[in-house]
C-alpha cells in the first residue's frame, strides 16, 4: 500500500504544487505515495461558510474554529498520524521524518491567520510541528516541507540509497563538502585527498571536515554529538 498523505487547507490547490515534480513527482507517478488535499471550507456549517472567527480576549486577526475544523479532521480521518503545523510545535527533525516515513503516512493540518482555535488540539489526537524559527503566512509551505523530506525517504524513491543516510543530520553532524570536476576552478583547487584514489583517507578527511563544521557552524548540533567530548584536534573544543 502507498504511503498516505492526507492534507486538510484551505487551499488545496496548493497540492502536491511543486512536489509533483521532480523526484517526489515521479515516485508520485508511480504510486509510491498519494497526496491527497481537503478543502477545510467544505465543512463550515454557515451560510457564509466561515472558518474562522475574532480571537478570544481582542486582538488582531482571525483564529481557525476548532469546530469547523475538527469535522473536516473526522470526515477525512484514516489512521495515519496527525500533525498540525504551526510556529508553536515541536521542532520537525530528521529523526521524525525518518519516523514518519516509515509509517503508513500522514495527515497534515495547515493553518491560516492567527492560527487554530487551542480546543482543536486537547479534543483531537493532533500534535504540532514547527519547521523553523520564522513566521510563514500558512501551514502548506511547511506541510510541502515536510511531505519533502518524508517522501524522499521512501523506498524505492531515491536512486543511491545510501545518499539518505550519508546525509547531513542522519548521523548528528552535518555533512562534510562536496566537489566535482573541474578539478581547477577559477584559482580553486579540489582538495588534494579527494582526487587520490585512497578510499580511506577520503573517507577520514570527509568525518574530520564533518566534526569541523558542526562545530563551528552548528554548535548546538556539536553539543549533543558524542564526539564533542572527545579532546582530540578534532574534538577539543
Ligand atoms: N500567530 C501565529 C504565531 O505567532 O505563532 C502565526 C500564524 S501564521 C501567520 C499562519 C499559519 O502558518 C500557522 O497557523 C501555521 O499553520 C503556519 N506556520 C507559520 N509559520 C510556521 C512554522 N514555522 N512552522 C509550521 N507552520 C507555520
Amino acid at each position: 500500500m502507498s504511503w498516505s498523505a492526507t492534507i486538510l487547507t484551505l487551499y488545496p490547490e496548493m497540492f502536491p504544487g511543486p512536489l509533483g515534480a521532480a523526484i517526489a513527482g515521479r515516485a508520485l507517478a508511480e504510486g509510491r505515495w498519494t497526496c491527497t488535499a481537503h478543502n477545510i471550507r467544505d465543512h463550515a456549517t454557515d451560510k457564509h461558510r466561515s472558518v474562522d472567527d475574532t480571537p478570544a480576549g481582542g486582538g488582531p486577526g482571525m483564529v481557525l474554529r476548532a469546530d469547523v475544523v475538527a469535522a473536516a479532521f473526522d470526515a477525512t480521518r484514516n489512521g495515519t498520524p496527525a500533525y498540525a503545523l504551526t510556529p508553536r510545535g515541536r521542532p520537525l527533525t530528521q529523526a521524525l521524518v525518518r519516523e514518519l516515513a516509515a509509517g503508513p503516512g500522514v495527515t497534515l493540518l495547515c493553518g491560516r491567520f492567527e492560527g487554530f482555535d487551542e480546543r482543536l488540539f486537547e479534543a483531537r489526537a493532533i500534535q504540532e510541528v514547527s519547521i523553523g524559527d520564522y513566521i510563514l503566512s500558512g501551514g502548506e509551505t511547511a506541510a510541502l516541507v515536510l511531505l519533502d523530506a518524508c517522501v524522499r525517504l521512501l523506498p524505492g524513491v531515491m536512486g543511491a540509497p545510501l545518499s539518505g543516510v550519508e546525509e547531513s543530520f542522519e548521523s548528528g553532524l552535518l555533512e562534510h563538502p562536496h566537489y566535482t570536476r573541474p578539478a581547477q576552478w577559477e584559482g580553486l583547487a579540489i582538495p588534494e585527498v579527494l582526487r587520490s584514489g585512497d578510499h580511506a583517507k577520503v573517507a577520514a578527511w570527509r568525518l574530520e571536515r564533518s566534526r569541523m563544521d558542526t562545530r563551528s557552524r552548528r554548535p548546538d548540533l556539536w553539543q549533543r554529538h558524542p564526539d564533542a567530548a572527545d579532546q582530540s584536534p578534532s574534538g577539543a573544543r
